[in-house]
Order: C-alpha cells, then sequence, then structure tokens
C-alpha cells in the first residue's frame, strides 16, 4: 500500500456527494495516477448519507471499489452561519448554493494545506445546474476562495482556462473532459468506460431546496432571527402553524412523526392529545397562554378520528412538571387553518 502512494505523481482533495459528477470527476483524476483524498461533507440540512431523500448518497461503495479515500465531515454551526446570512442570496428555495460552495471548498483547500496536497477537484459540469454551476458563479466561488488556479473540474477543464496541475504537466489536460449543458450523455459513457455501474440518479438538493421545508425555515427565521439545532430538527416533523410571533404549533401526521415530536419537546412546551379517539401528538411552542393552548386544542381536534364531532376532548400536559389540563373544542374549520398554516 505504501509503495503504491509513493508511485502517485501527486494528491488531489476531491469535493464527493457520492453522486455520478464527483465521482468521475475522481476517477478521471486517478487514471492520471494522482492520489486523492475524498471529502464528503453532511450538514443539517439533509444533504448527508443518513438521508436519503437529500442529494447526498453513500459515498464508501466507490471509494472502495476505486481506490481512494474518503473522509466525512459535518460542517454544522458554519453551515448554519450561511444559511442564516448568506453573503450571495439565496436560490430559488431557502439554498444557499453559491456560499455553500464556497463553504465546502474553504474547507477542502484547509484540508490541502493541512496535507500539503497539490489541488482540489470538484465534479462540476459548466451549464449543467441553473445557479451554482454556471461559469460566472464558478469565477465567483474561485475568487471568493482565493484558490486561483487550483481548483480542476476535470469534467469541463477542456471548455475552462487551464490550471495550475495542467500548466506544470502534473496532470495532463487532454485527458480531461469539455462536457457542458444538462445533458448526462457523456457522464453516462464514461461511467461505463470506468465500470461505475451503481451511482444514484441525480437528485434536486438538500432540504434547502424544498419549496414545504423552505416555507417552514423562513417563518422560523423571520420570527427568532436565528436557528437552533432543537428547531431545525422540529423543521422536519408535522405540519406547523404560526398562532404569533412567538408560538407555534406541531402536529404529527402519524405514528413516527409522533414519536419523533415526543422525543422533541422541551421544558417550556405543551404536549396536546386527545384520549379515546385516534389523535395526533401536538406540540405548542412558545406561549402558553390559556389562548393559545385552546387554539392547539382545536387544531389537534381537527386532525383526531372524531374531526366531524361538535365537540372534542383534548388534555394538554406542561412538559416542565407534567401540568395536565383539558378542554372541550370543537375541531378547527380548515378555513381557519388556511391563514395559519406553513406550507
Ligand atoms: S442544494 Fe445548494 S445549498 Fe444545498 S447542499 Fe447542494 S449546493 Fe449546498
Amino acid at each position: 500500500m505504501a509503495e503504491n502512494i509513493e508511485q502517485k505523481r501527486g494528491h488531489a482533495i476531491a469535493l464527493f456527494s457520492g453522486g455520478l459528477d464527483s465521482a468521475l470527476a475522481i476517477l478521471l483524476i486517478l487514471k492520471q495516477n494522482i492520489e486523492v483524498t475524498a471529502l464528503t461533507f453532511m450538514t443539517h440540512f439533509g444533504c448527508d448519507i443518513g438521508d436519503r431523500s437529500s442529494c447526498g448518497s453513500n459515498p464508501y461503495p466507490t471509494a472502495e471499489k476505486f481506490g481512494f479515500n474518503v473522509k466525512l465531515m459535518h460542517l454544522g454551526q458554519k453551515f448554519i452561519d450561511i444559511v442564516e446570512n448568506p453573503k450571495f442570496g439565496r436560490g430559488s428555495n431557502m439554498n444557499v448554493c453559491i456560499d455553500c460552495r464556497i463553504l465546502m471548498l474553504n474547507e477542502a483547500k484547509n484540508l490541502m494545506d493541512m496535507i500539503g496536497a497539490d489541488f482540489l477537484i470538484t465534479g462540476e459540469v459548466v451549464g449543467q445546474r441553473p445557479f451554482s454551476q454556471q461559469k460566472d458563479k464558478m469565477n465567483l466561488v474561485m475568487r471568493e476562495t482565493g484558490l486561483k488556479n487550483k481548483l480542476v473540474r476535470p469534467l469541463s477543464a477542456r471548455i475552462l482556462p487551464p490550471t495550475e496541475p495542467e500548466l506544470t504537466g502534473l496532470i495532463d489536460r487532454e485527458q480531461l473532459e469539455g462536457i457542458s449543458g444538462r445533458s448526462r450523455k457523456r457522464q453516462i459513457e464514461l461511467a461505463a468506460e470506468f465500470g461505475l455501474d451503481d451511482y444514484p440518479s441525480p437528485a434536486g438538493g438538500c432540504l434547502l431546496t424544498d419549496e414545504g421545508y423552505s416555507n417552514r425555515l423562513r417563518d422560523l427565521l423571520a420570527n427568532t432571527g436565528y436557528l437552533s439545532f432543537d428547531d431545525l430538527n422540529l423543521l422536519r416533523v408535522g405540519r406547523h402553524f404560526r398562532l404569533d410571533r412567538a408560538t407555534k404549533v406541531v402536529v404529527g401526521r402519524n405514528e413516527t412523526e409522533n414519536n419523533q415530536i415526543e422525543g422533541l419537546k422541551r421544558d417550556g412546551h405543551c404536549l396536546l392529545e386527545a384520549p379515546d379517539v385516534g389523535s395526533p401528538l401536538t406540540l405548542l411552542i412558545g406561549d402558553a397562554t390559556e389562548e393559545n393552548i385552546r387554539k392547539a386544542a382545536m387544531i389537534t381536534a381537527r386532525y383526531t378520528s372524531a374531526r366531524n364531532e361538535t365537540s372534542v376532548r383534548v388534555v394538554s400536559r406542561q412538559v416542565s412538571d407534567g401540568t395536565e389540563t383539558e378542554v372541550s373544542v370543537e375541531p378547527a374549520r380548515d378555513q381557519d387553518l388556511e391563514p395559519i398554516a406553513i406550507r
């Protein structure tokens, strides 16, 4: 193994989502006898190997098959900071793709400097994505990261200015690709050439590209101004209703979500449930005034099996001390929920 590494002509750090493009970028560089260390990032917004609904996928099978290392890195609070205050704006939803790319490349650059690697690679393709991968956006990212010409995009390299490792002859530009646009034809050909047969179909992006999630996140930021881990976890669960600036109601949609809500309750919250009927578990977050408890009970009653009754008994429990109060309410009507639902 050590002997193998000694024979390598250089060392690249790759941004690796586990998807086809980033895998091909790595394979094009490995083919030139360059060692590759791949970085797979995780965030609180689902773009990680633990969440198959996101833009991430498991990087290990490809790494094992083709012989490169993978390092997992959680971006934690650094990513939350850019979601709260993106320097370069948002995409069509709450996605902060430019700031995200800059953050990921800066982290990769730090690793490159730390271990003395020669250059960075990404699977970006010119003109493939509407926002983050346009040529001018690529230039902006380059300027902001100070990477200058140490960033190689092997899939589009031949239609981009030569980079340092190409100019010094560390890698052969002619063996890289000149792909642009949204067609995946060339990538699929390349995958077949490399024997890369197990790759995920392109995904839409992280949770920040999801409209419903983005609406809940926008509401949270507008009302609190910051994002706590607990709040972020709750954004993934249930139906959300805004009662006032300080107060929200989250209603479980099924048993799994009811269990998640149970796990996310904190001191200061109230849990509501209608006994004796099929009932969701509801979390009241914020001001547990008599009026808000009543509203939360009406919302809860709307999603019980007794939603067509004129009166439903709902029990509210303070999480901090277990104090229970009981109210009988008429289930909320859909037209009453419309203005307060966050969808
Ligand atoms: S969709 Fe945009 S913000 Fe989300 S992980 Fe991908 S590049 Fe980053």
